[in-house]
């Protein structure tokens, strides 16, 4: 069965405009489509807010089944997340998939203890075929692109994402054009050429979007993440791909959590996951959703949500937590803006934008996942519609947490993932959560992503001999372990 579903911004709900259905398209007319899809809402942009569509289904074909829990949802042959595919927008034909999905929800008895938070659970999308949950945006994003009748798929990406459309486009067949920073680690790089994706690496993180852009609408090449200045998101076909953790979630504890953490860039896995909350709970299967909360490196959405402003502005790691609560926008709001204002213009002339403060010049935090300054309208979004927080973390945190999670969990996880177990510290230090808060943090990807970051920290692996004592005398002075009892 293939779903029914229209297409509407995120923000003001208006329809998109393009003389077609938006479901059983014919190629020409799903190229043309994404083209209009890409740009965001022309309605939210008249006032100055880049906003992205998203897919919105008929769900009343469900609505018998779902008396019976969300396992009647789920189709147990098919594979990776194609399980839910009554909830996902592909025909059965263009479905592509590496069985990604359905991973472990881990509860951390020892950690969220320490933590105070004794319900606390990790969704481990590190056990992904490409090692993060970028591949459940690009099951369904790269399936969506063959159903349009794309040529080429085409991301911009720091490594998770990149890595993840190259292996799915390789999947599906079709040829992948990776744009990424000089500054990505060289693990990262020879990931997303492993799986014969053509990269490049550029300086600025908004040039490249600049000539992804280009490419997408003067080539017709497929976007799977991004262009937008300022961001509004990716594809939200392949945001739909994210829902299936708020599917597996609900299967898997019986209910919905309090809380679900997710590190945040430019939220697509932030809107995904409340989608799936949003259309379990249209369907009766989660009476009450969980609290949605943004964990950023750079504070954006959090002054943005704080001080009730209409967008995010951008922000920067060093403005700390005094930034977010500033009160009124003063003179940085009223500088980012103006940015705002202008770069949104200039992109739709399809022009040149200037210098700015969008973006960091070279993202240096060993959470160069996340190292965006600028949040965007969907991830506002969520945050106000799920009565949801958004919490400032540091990079110097996520190192320390990252070798915590591992040595007391056995959980080796990127440290961009921890920023949900920085920001679940955060809320729990200012009695945000209750004491019995059922707490899931999304874990998004792997260490084995950046293991430099890793090894920076850690000591040489000491060569030693045939020899017993030297071995405890080893021990104890390189590690401290006092194990010769
Ligand atoms: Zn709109």
């Amino acid at each position: 069965m293939t779903q029914t579903y229209d297409l509407v911004c995120i923000q003001c709900g208006t329809p998109l405009e393009t003389g077609l259905r938006t479901c059983q398209v014919a190629e020409a007319d799903g190229r043309r489509l994404t083209q209009a899809l890409l740009r965001g809402c022309a309605v939210c942009a008249e006032s100055g807010i880049k906003s992205n569509f998203t897919v919105k289904l008929d769900l009343s074909p469900l609505r018998a089944d779902a008396r019976r829990g969300v396992d009647a949802l789920a189709d147990r042959s098919a594979p990776g997340v194609w399980r839910w595919h009554r909830l996902l927008p592909a025909a059965p034909r263009f479905r592509v998939s590496l069985g990604e999905g359905n991973t472990p929800l881990v509860p951390l008895k020892r950690f969220g203890r320490r933590m105070g938070v004794p319900n606390l659970y990790v969704k481990d999308e590190s056990r992904n075929p490409t090692w993060s949950y970028k591949d459940r945006l690009c099951a369904v994003g790269v399936s969506n692109a063959l159903e349009f009748g794309a040529a080429v798929i085409t991301v911009s990406s720091t490594g998770n994402h990149g890595a993840a459309a190259a292996a799915y486009a390789a999947r599906a067949g079709l040829p992948c054009v990776v744009f990424t920073l000089d500054s990505t680690p060289d693990v990262m790089k020879t990931l997303m050429q492993a799986y014969g994706a053509y990269v490049v690496a550029m300086e600025r993180p908004r040039d490249r979007w600049r000539l992804m852009g280009a490419m997408a609408g003067e080539r017709g090449w497929y976007a799977i993440s991004g262009f937008q200045i300022p961001p509004i998101g990716s594809n939200p076909f392949g945001i739909e791909g994210y829902k299936t953790i708020a599917f597996e979630t609900l299967a898997d504890l019986g209910a919905a959590p309090d809380w679900m953490v997710v590190p945040t860039a430019h939220g697509d896995g932030l809107t995904g996951v409340w989608k799936g909350w949003q259309e379990l709970h249209e369907l009766g299967l989660a009476p009450a959703p969980p609290k949605m909360a943004a964990a950023e490196l750079n504070p954006s959405l959090e002054p943005a949500l704080l001080n009730g402003e209409p967008a995010p502005r951008p922000g920067h790691e060093g403005q700390g937590r005094a930034a977010g609560a500033a009160g009124a926008a003063g003179a940085a709001g009223a500088a980012g803006a103006a940015a705002t204002a202008a770069t949104a213009g200039q992109l739709q002339d399809g022009g040149s934008a200037p210098a700015s403060d969008a973006e960091p010049a070279a993202p240096d935090s060993p959470a160069f996942s996340i190292d965006v300054a600028i949040g965007t309208q969907q991830a506002l979004a969520v945050l106000r519609r799920s009565g949801g927080r958004a919490v400032h973390v540091r990079s110097v945190d996520l190192i320390d947490l990252q070798r915590r999670l591992a040595e007391d969990e056995g959980i080796y996880a990127e440290a961009s993932s921890l920023a949900g177990l920085a920001a679940v510290q955060r809320l729990a230090e200012e009695g945000a959560l209750g004491a019995d808060d059922v707490v899931v943090a999304v874990l998004t990807s792997t260490g084995l992503k950046d293991p430099g970051a890793t090894a920076a920290r850690l000591p040489a692996v000491p060569l030693i001999e045939l020899d017993a004592g030297q071995l405890l005398d080893t021990l104890a002075s390189v590690y401290g372990a006092r194990l010769d009892t």
